[in-house]
């Protein structure tokens, strides 16, 4: 097992969207980058580009609602980096859009084993190594749907709104190994996820929803995800950032 000198980042789905946008903010600004997704083909191609800012990268696959395979990919990023410093919960499926009556234990279960489960799994797996040297910084993806109420998204809700609850116990359950847990909540950003869900027509029409006119591209949110990561955040845990160019302003 070697000791980084850098500082190591392991994203979860950052085969595409935000996660890959994340993975390059982050070897932009000197991490070394463990790359997971389920596709181990959209991995590979994120770890090519993060290793062009000269940073070590490698690509893990496995489902993030599989227990047992995150707690082995943990093992084996943490076995070729020496360590996890980083921990970005970002893997996500698209919301399933019904009214309640028209939910599925399918549609219940997926929503819940990715975005909670995955969540839940990964920290689990990362959290001793991270209390054994009382460093860490968590950045977990909710979103502005578990915000300000969506209609029919029930299993999205609930799972993006646990998964804010989840990470302010967490802020205060590992505060005393200095560890930080904090939440980004995008608001609309232009990826596969909504653009494989919403045609053009309609993504224009959400845009004059929001008041800076647009979505946001990935890398919004990859900078927003990368500063709490980092060490500029090092008084902020248990804060939920939502950039939504001002979708919603509390
Ligand atoms: P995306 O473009 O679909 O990317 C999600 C990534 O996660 C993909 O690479 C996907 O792989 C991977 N993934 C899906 N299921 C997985 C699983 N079971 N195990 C491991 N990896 C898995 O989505 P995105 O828009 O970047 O979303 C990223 C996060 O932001 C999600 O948590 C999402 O809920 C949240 N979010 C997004 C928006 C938005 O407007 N885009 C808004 C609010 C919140 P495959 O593509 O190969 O399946």
């Amino acid at each position: 097992m070697s000791e980084s000198k850098r500082k190591v980042a392991l994203v979860t789905g950052a085969g595409r969207g935000i996660g890959k946008a994340t993975a390059l903010v982050l070897g932009r600004r000197g991490f070394d980058v463990a790359v997971h997704d389920i596709d181990a083909s959209t991995a590979v191609e994120t770890v090519a580009l993060v290793r062009k800012f000269g940073v070590e990268a490698e690509s893990y696959a496995a489902d993030v609602s599989d227990r047992e395979a995150m707690h082995g990919v943990v093992a084996t990023v943490e076995s070729r980096f020496g360590q996890i410093d980083i921990l970005i919960n970002n893997a996500g499926i698209s919301s399933d859009r019904c009214p309640v009556e028209k939910v599925t234990e399918t549609m219940f279960q997926r929503s819940i084993g990715v975005h909670l489960a995955g969540t839940l799994w990964t920290t689990q797996a990362a959290i001793a190594g991270m209390k054994r040297r009382s460093f860490g910084s968590i950045v977990n993806l909710s979103s502005v749907q578990a915000l300000v109420g969506w209609p029919e998204g029930a299993t999205y809700n609930a799972a993006k709104g646990a998964v804010l609850a989840l990470s302010k116990g967490w802020a205060k359950e590992f505060a005393p190994w200095n560890i930080r847990v904090n939440v980004v909540a995008p608001g609309h950003t232009e990826t596969e996820m909504t653009v494989r869900n919403d045609p053009p027509e309609l993504r224009a029409e959400k845009a004059k929803t929001i008041p800076l006119g647009r979505y946001a591209q990935p890398h919004e949110m990859g900078e927003a995800i990368a500063f709490l990561a980092s060490d500029e955040a090092s008084f902020i845990t248990g804060q939920v950032l939502s950039p939504n160019g001002g979708f919603v302003i509390t």
